[in-house]
This record gives structure tokens, C-alpha cells and sequence, in this order.
């Protein structure tokens, strides 16, 4: 995978359509800015969690025309697609096969009956499920408050339970009591008919010309009664490996997604196991580093990542909460507990996991704001990402000093929290903010990044903390040099690049 710039959006992110982001990729500004673009799952057919569960694989007609995507590459830019292996809509063609036809659907092993899993390792409860018994499930790790299951109707009025381990909606019509419900439902990774799925999934996102896929949540997938049933070892690991295969067969680089503290060491075992993996740790580490003055836990990692030859894509903002929680492990949790107050305080939301205080999992804010919207700051955390081992992955609206988006967490309701940081632009606010210094000079560094040669993954790099609170970051390559030299008291630094 090249190390270059990575644009991250919503195809409806930036004036629309993925039509609209292709012909604002071709203006002179932008052109240049970013090497591959991480277009977010909305771009399928999907209802939920803005995408992240999807109907099919088809592309949504009201947000794409046909040669959108060759139009990118064409800009030479690679693509990267969500591959969501943990779950599949209710609306998918083969949960509704399986509720129309119960037993007799070819599928009725593909998604997880709740009671069948746990069929002698519990009590069946008056509304029809069953509760495992403590043994089976005091180490099982939960996403949400209350056993993950959603009550699934089937035509003869049954109501079974079935695994479903992230979002659902459940909506009953004040006047006829008919309930509806939405849901992304786990799929049964024991099914031989969901890995003759996964194939055509893969098949698919090749076709589209995808070369990264991002494999979402896939520490899910593994379950067996009585374990944590988030990264079950060895299963994940050699789920992992199964779909690599499958995914080298069509020249699919896979980019596994997982959240966990830096402790845990998982990205470490990825690395091992010769994955790229995702740089969670940076975002927190930059805003420690500029608000605390100090780039000592930013310095550690950065050695870390060449040191061990640890492949990573970064970012500052994404499209889920700032996740500060990952640090443990890296920084002291009073350190960590520090900018997240700060981060509160400037207007970020936080989603606690079933009440737990120690387990926040995001703190939702822009960027920008988490930043106290000062542009000095936000402009020396990109230079630092980009200087920074790794991938740069770029939040549109990072790019765009979007600011906490507070009507729409409102509209958005009871699962609108991260809606703070996922707002549209129109063509003309994307117009009237190009004028913007913060948006041009960011703009200027990503060029810069993509053309000096002295940047890589095989690259050499040096850090270290001057007298004076100069942070300075060189890069060499092929002869070429890029150096850094930024203050973390006044936030102004200099860029000097081959
Ligand atoms: C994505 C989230 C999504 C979840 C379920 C993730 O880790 O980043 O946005 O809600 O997977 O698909």
C-alpha cells in the first residue's frame, strides 16, 4: 500500500453525490491533495448507522452514477470499501428470506437464533429468549446495555430472538400497534453459505476497483459460549487469515478495524501477523501533545512504529468519536481523563458503554472543536499527522474546520450523538470555505506530502525534542529530505521539503 493522502467522506458528504466529490476532486485546488479515498458504506444500499449496515452491496443510485468510480481512479487516486463481515441488514435479501420462510429458508443458519446458541446454557425468560447463565457470560464483552438481541417477527406471529450486537430501531404505530424494526443482525460465521457470501461481497468491492478494504468490526465475529466474545483467540486470528486469503486472490489489501487499549497490544499481534493496522492512538496523542506542551507520548509511539516496523493508516477526526480511551496503557489515565474533560468542555459528547464510567468508548467532536476551534492548533496537528509514521487519512471535515454540529445531534435523537461531527456541505459552503487559509494551508501540506519523495513506509525517520519546546521530525528517502521543526508553546512551525 503507498503511503500517500487519504480523503475520508460520506459519498453525500461534500455537494451531494459521489459525482459532486469526483468533479471537486478535478478542481486545480484539490488536485494533487489526496492519493486514495476511503468512501464511507452509505455509498452501498444500506439503512442504519449511516451505512454500516447494509441491504447489499449494490450501489445506491441516488448517490452514485455509473463511471463515479473510474472517474477517481482516474485522478489516481486508489479506493478503499467497507467489507462489514460482522453483520447484515433485516432488510437484506437473506434475513427476509429467512423470516418468509422460517425453517424451510436455505438461510435459516446464516444469521445467530439467540435461543439455539445458548440452548442448555441458560433460562428461558417469559418474553421468549434465553438468559445465559452467569457462568457463560460473566467475561462476555457488551456494546450495549442489556443482552444483544433483537425480537425478530416471523409471518406466524413468533417473535424469536436474534443476535444483534450493534444498532436496531424498534418503532410501533401509536394507532395499530404493528411493530417495526430495523436492525444490523449478526451473521453465523460457522455457515458455509456465509463465506460463499463473503466471496461475492469481496468479488464485488474488487469490481468497483477497491484495492484497500477496510474489514469493519471484525472482532465480532468470532462466538462461542462462555468467552469474551470480542477477539476470541485464536478464532479471530484465523478468521483473519481465511479472509486474507480470499481477499490476495482478487489484490484486495485488507486494513482490519479494531478498537482497543494500546495495553492490550492488539495492533501489535496485527503487525506481527503482517497486517496494516489502524493508528487509533494518534488523534489523542496529538491533542496531548499540543494542549499539555509535551510530545513525549507522541515521540514514544513514533519510535515504536518504525522501531517494529508497524504499518499504519492515521488520522485526526473520522467519521466515529475521538478514541481516547485506546490510550491506556500509553498515557496515565488521569492524563487521559484530563483531555477528555477538556474536550467535554468544549463542547464534545460522550457515549458511555452501559453506564460504566471507565468505559467511555469515544468522546464525539469535530476535530476542530476538540481543538477549542483554534486554526493555529489544527494546522500543526495535520503537519504533525503527515509527518507522522503511517497512512494520513483525512476527515473531510477536519479539512473543511468544521465545528460541533449540536442541531444535528438533536435531530438525529437517541442514537444522533455522533452526528456532531458528520455534517454535509453544500457546493456552495464548500466554494465560500476553499477561500479559507486553514482550508489552503492544509491543503498545501497534503500536496507537499504526496510529492516529496523523502516520506514512505521503508523511509527513514528521526524525532526528538529540542531545547525550547521545538518538536523536529526529518524524513529521508531516496536521497530526499522533509523536516518539521514545529513549537509546542507558540503552535508555529516551519516545513522544509525536497
Ligand atoms: C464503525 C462504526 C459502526 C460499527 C458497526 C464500526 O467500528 O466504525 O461506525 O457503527 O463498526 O458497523
Amino acid at each position: 500500500m503507498n503511503s500517500g493522502t487519504m480523503l475520508n467522506a460520506y459519498p453525500d458528504s461534500l455537494g451531494g453525490t459521489l459525482t459532486d466529490i469526483a468533479a471537486l476532486l478535478e478542481k486545480p485546488e484539490l488536485q494533487g491533495a489526496f492519493r486514495s479515498f476511503y468512501i464511507l458504506p452509505s455509498v452501498f444500499t444500506t439503512d442504519l448507522d449511516r451505512g454500516f449496515s447494509v441491504i447489499s452491496y449494490d450501489l445506491d443510485k441516488q448517490l452514485t452514477s455509473p463511471g463515479d468510480m473510474d472517474r477517481l481512479r482516474a485522478l489516481g487516486m486508489d479506493l478503499k470499501l467497507d467489507f462489514i463481515l460482522n453483520h447484515l441488514s433485516v432488510q437484506s435479501p437473506q434475513f427476509q428470506d429467512m423470516i418468509q420462510k422460517g425453517e424451510a429458508s436455505e438461510y435459516r443458519d446464516f444469521f445467530i437464533n439467540w435461543n439455539k446458541f445458548w440452548e442448555g446454557r441458560g433460562q428461558m425468560t417469559e418474553a421468549g429468549y434465553i438468559q445465559p447463565d452467569e457462568q457463560y457470560i460473566q467475561d462476555m464483552f457488551f456494546r450495549k446495555p442489556g443482552l444483544p438481541i433483537l425480537m425478530v417477527q416471523f409471518p406466524d406471529g413468533r417473535e424469536v430472538p436474534y443476535w444483534n450486537t450493534f444498532y436496531q430501531e424498534v418503532k410501533t404505530d401509536p394507532e395499530t400497534g404493528k411493530r417495526s424494526y430495523l436492525g444490523q443482525m449478526d451473521v453465523n460465521i460457522q455457515s458455509p453459505l456465509v463465506w460463499q457470501y463473503y466471496e461475492e461481497v469481496l468479488d464485488k468491492l474488487a469490481s468497483y476497483g477497491a484495492s484497500i478494504v477496510r474489514l469493519d468490526a471484525f472482532g465480532y465475529a468470532s462466538k462461542i459460549p462462555g468467552r469474551r466474545n470480542f477477539m476470541n483467540e485464536p478464532e479471530t486470528w484465523e478468521i483473519l487469515e481465511r479472509i486474507r486469503q480470499m481477499a490476495e486472490k482478487r489484490g484486495l489489501t485488507l486494513l482490519p478495524e479494531i478498537h482497543a487499549a494500546y495495553g492490550e497490544g492488539s495492533y501489535k499481534t496485527l503487525a506481527q501477523k503482517g497486517y496494516m493496522s489502524y493508528d487509533f492512538f494518534l488523534p489523542g496523542l496529538l491533542i496531548d501533545a499540543i494542549e499539555n506542551h509535551d510530545a513525549g507520548y507522541l515521540i514514544r509511539w513514533a519510535r515504536e512504529q518504525k522501531e517494529n516496523d508497524i504499518r499504519c493508516v492515521n488520522m485526526l477526526g473520522c467519521h466515529d468519536g475521538i478514541p481516547l480511551l485506546d490510550l491506556k496503557g500509553l498515557v496515565p489515565d488521569e492524563r487521559i481523563q484530563g483531555l477528555i474533560d477538556l474536550i467535554v468542555s468544549r463542547g464534545g459528547l460522550i457515549k458511555n458503554l452501559h453506564g460504566k464510567k471507565n468505559m467511555y468508548y469515544q468522546v464525539n467532536a469535530t476535530y476542530f472543536s476538540a481543538l477549542g476551534c483554534d486554526e493555529k492548533k489544527l494546522l500543526l496537528a495535520r503537519a504533525l499527522q503527515l509527518f507522522m509514521p503511517g497512512k494520513p487519512q483525512v476527515w473531510y471535515l477536519d479539512l473543511f474546520a468544521g465545528e460541533n454540529d449540536i442541531e444535528a445531534v438533536r435531530r438525529g435523537g437517541e442514537a444522533g450523538h455522533k452526528e456532531i461531527n458528520r455534517t454535509n456541505l453544500t457546493a456552495d459552503e464548500i466554494s465560500r470555505r476553499l477561500q479559507w487559509p486553514i482550508v489552503q494551508k492544509q491543503l498545501a501540506l497534503l500536496k507537499m506530502r504526496n510529492t516529496c519523495p523523502a516520506f514512505g513506509f521503508d523511509a527513514e525517520m528521526r524525532i526528538r525534542q529540542e531545547a525550547g519546546g521545538n518538536l523536529r521530525i526529518i524524513w529521508e528517502n531516496r536521497g530526499k529530505r522533509a523536516v518539521l521543526v514545529a513549537n509546542l508553546e507558540t503552535y508555529d512551525f516551519t516545513v522544509q521539503a525536497d
